[in-house]
């Protein structure tokens, strides 16, 4: 699958919209959990190869916010959960300097299955995964998207400018209030960018706490 394929692709989930659908939480959590189950054994793309496990995605089947990242790390593919280790400690005070707790938020990735070395997935390899992800959202059916790096804000977002622009701006992702920062892994190899992540921080905290009560 060519970069341009992926990126026409992109578009167009980008540009539709979600199909607002009414489910209980118990319902919601039920769906997230057989899918999980469905997609253990996914053979889709090469990462499948050497993995450990499919590392799905987890938190409040109700979230208001889903934090997206890029894909597993070693600690991720071993544990089968997203963001552990020391980044997902670092995501953890990131989201309560906001006063969000982790259990309040669903976190996924782009791709589910850790690229070999922790290289940023090809395009084919998101293409094949995105599917599962935009099930997610179709479920849990978030008001905001807080995306953590470059390759989930170009794979979600569908283009390929810098970490910079996607920052700078509010973005709508099928009609979903969508934000860009710093990835927890980024901001542990260099703390130098954690005063601009702290300005994502605080402009997306603004808007969330604006959208209570909604
Ligand atoms: Fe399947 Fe996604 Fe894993 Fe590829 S990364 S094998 S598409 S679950």
């Amino acid at each position: 699958m060519s970069a341009q394929a992926l990126r026409q692709y992109l578009e167009l989930l980008r540009n539709s919209g979600i199909q607002q659908l009414y489910r209980p939480q118990s319902e919601k959590a039920e769906i997230l959990a057989s899918l999980s189950r469905k997609y253990s054994s996914c053979t889709l793309c090469p990462l499948h190869n050497g993995r450990h496990h499919v590392v799905y995605g987890e938190g409040n089947p109700n979230a208001r916010v889903m934090v997206i990242g890029e894909g597993p790390g070693e600690q991720e593919d071993l544990s089968g959960r997203p963001f552990v280790g020391a980044a997902g400690t670092l995501l953890d005070k990131m989201l309560i300097a906001i006063n969000i707790k982790r259990e309040e938020v669903y976190i996924a990735n782009i791709v589910k299955c850790r690229p070999p070395g922790n290289r940023n997935p090809e395009s084919s390899e998101r293409l094949a995964c995105l599917p599962y992800l935009m099930e997610q959202i179709e479920i849990i059916q978030p008001k905001f998207l807080l995306l953590m790096g470059l390759v989930a804000a170009q794979s979600l977002l569908g283009n390929s400018n810098t970490l910079g622009w996607h920052r700078t701006q509010t973005h709508l992702f099928r009609g979903i209030p969508t934000f860009v920062t710093y990835h927890p892994a980024a901001l542990l190899r260099n703390p130098n960018w954690k005063k601009d992540a702290w300005i994502d921080l605080q402009a997306f905290q603004k808007v969330y706490e604006a959208g209570k009560g909604e």
